[in-house]
């Protein structure tokens, strides 16, 4: 399933990307972080908890499913520094695509 290439594990893309999104975001409909807070909101992310940059692996078991504004949060944390983030007009931040 893994493609490696310069040592880094690849995230899929295209139609198999596509196709595994939405088989994560059916195994965890809800977003995790928002959950833990007590909070039921839909999840649209499949999020890695350790990033493909930082040496994890597109498994399952690598994965969380978060609502966008969770995973513009974490995206920050786990790249060390805190996303300015803009609201769009439909008041959601828009994705700053780290
Ligand atoms: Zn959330």
């Amino acid at each position: 399933m893994h493609t490696f290439r310069h040592g880094k594990t690849e995230r899929l893309r295209g139609r198999a990307g596509v196709k595994q999104r939405i088989r994560r975001l059916q195994a965890e409909p809800l977003c995790r972080d928002c959950k833990a807070k007590g909070r039921i909101i839909a999840a649209t992310v499949p999020d890695h908890i350790i990033p493909l940059d930082k040496g994890g692996t597109d498994t399952d078991d690598n994965i969380r499913c978060l609502c966008q504004p969770c995973h513009v949060v974490r995206t920050a944390e786990q790249f060390g520094f805190r996303v300015k983030q803009t609201i769009g007009l439909d008041g959601w931040p828009i994705d700053q695509d780290l």
